[in-house]
């Protein structure tokens, strides 16, 4: 039986080798990871990550050609492929800080793949790492190694999150990673500084994205405006290009990807501050209810946009009641202990569900930062709304601007 490993049971580790388990019963499968927690809840029913699709896949495979286990060492030394799906986050410190990838933990892979192999392996990238990353890590594991041959692949993932299994079962592309997560966000961005432009004339943003989509050469993906993009890896692999492009002498090609970084920021504070100014200036003690907190349908919450908008608000002192079916409220208070703004009251969470909402007080409002509500129906029932990008109230259009 042919036995592949995954180092790394993250968002893509997991699922992918869980889908491969699926798909291929006659291999063996093991997926592996430092974090004891991890890997515990992926042998419980209790998933450590939401995905849709993703609890029946596992439950059909585990135990019978899928495996997760701490035991690192020992599976890899056992196996003929090694996946290397570790993280890759932005450098906080030393060279390239704050843009650079941080291949930490990919490098301290390699030299135990080649410590504990005793047969020739392949190994394949699956973490989104540099052009060239390949070339240093086959000389590491060679260097290291006794006579053993290394094969390196380099194998991007694809799959986004919300979507995983479905991705994984239809894969569309396999090259260019840092590239296509430049573009698909510049696309985010683009439209987003439409919708600002959109509210200051009047104009509806989803006319205009249908309309630009309508152009085959543009095509209608990845064109609705939103509160901005957020995820684990759309600004940290932009972030990586501009650090590529200022090492290779480009600062124009750098500059001009920042833009999409900073229109994105731009957007998440046009929100808060949209919210304060139509709410009279003030949300200081008011009580604001935030339904949906992760990324997607998932229970990720690494760089939400939902973070910086809620610390936004507490930084203006509203009173915040969060509610994601998916993440847990100690996910929330850590999500949110980080120290960009100082608040000092309590944030209250309590289950809230959309489908119950009903007015309560005049004028209540409904900010919508993904342009999913009904607006004319909340609008019937009294509600104030705020699409992002679209024609206001006509009581909205009267508020004096932030002061
Ligand atoms: P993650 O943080 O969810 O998972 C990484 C796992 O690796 C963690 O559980 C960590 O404990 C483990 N790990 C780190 N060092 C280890 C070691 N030496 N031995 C064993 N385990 C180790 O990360 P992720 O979201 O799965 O992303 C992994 C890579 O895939 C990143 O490079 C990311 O950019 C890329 N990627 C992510 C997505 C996504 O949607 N999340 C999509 C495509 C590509």
């Amino acid at each position: 039986m042919v036995k592949i490993c995954c180092i790394g049971a993250g968002y893509v580790g997991g699922p992918t080798m869980a889908v491969i388990a699926l798909k291929c019963p006659e291999i063996e499968v093991a997926v592996v990871d430092i974090s004891v927690s991890r890997i515990t809840a992926w042998n419980t029913d209790a998933h450590p990550i939401y995905e849709p699709g993703l609890d029946e896949v596992v439950k059909k495979c585990r135990g019978k050609n899928l495996f997760f286990s701490t035991d690192v060492e020992k599976h890899v030394s056992e196996t003929d492929i090694v996946f290397v799906s570790v993280k890759t986050p932005t450098k906080t410190q030393g060279l390239g800080a704050g843009k650079a990838a941080d291949l930490t933990y990919w490098e301290s892979a390699a030299p135990m793949i080649a410590d504990v192999s005793k047969s020739n392996k392949i190994v394949v990238e699956k973490s989104t790492v540099l052009v060239k990353t390949a070339e240093a890590i086959e000389k590491i594991l060679n260097h290291n190694s006794k006579g053993i041959d290394f094969q390196i692949l380099s194998n991007p993932e694809f799959l986004a999150e919300g979507t995983e299994i479905k991705d994984l079962f239809n894969p569309d592309r396999s090259h260019s990673k840092l590239a296509a997560n430049a573009f698909l966000p510049q696309r985010i961005s683009s439209v987003n500084a439409m919708s600002a432009l959109c509210e200051a004339t009047g104009a509806d943003v989803s006319q205009v994205s249908h309309a630009v989509g309508k152009d085959a050469r543009i095509g209608p993906k990845f064109l609705n405006a939103s509160v901005g993009f957020g995820g684990s890896c759309f600004q940290k692999d932009i972030l990586n290009l501009i650090y590529i492009c200022e090492c290779n002498g480009l600062p124009e090609v750098a500059n001009y990807w920042k833009q999409v970084i900073k229109i994105n920021d731009y957007q998440k504070t046009r929100f808060v501050n949209q919210i304060v100014s139509l709410m009279f200036n003030t949300v200081s003690g008011k009580k604001i209810a935030i339904l949906g907190f992760a990324l997607k349908d998932t229970g990720d919450t690494r760089e939400t946009p939902a973070i910086d908008v809620c610390k936004g608000l507490l930084g203006y002192k509203a009173r915040l009641s969060i509610y994601d079916p998916q993440v847990n409220e100690e996910q929330i208070q850590r999500d949110l202990a980080m120290n960009k703004f100082d608040w000092d009251h309590p944030i209250h969470l309590q289950p809230t569900s959309p489908t119950s909402i009903k007015q309560v007080n005049i004028p209540s409002f409904i900010f919508d930062g993904w342009n999913v509500v009904d607006e004319g129906k909340l609008r019937a029932i009294g509600f104030i709304v705020y699409p992002i990008g679209k024609p206001l109230d006509q009581w909205l259009k009267d508020m004096p601007p932030l002061a």
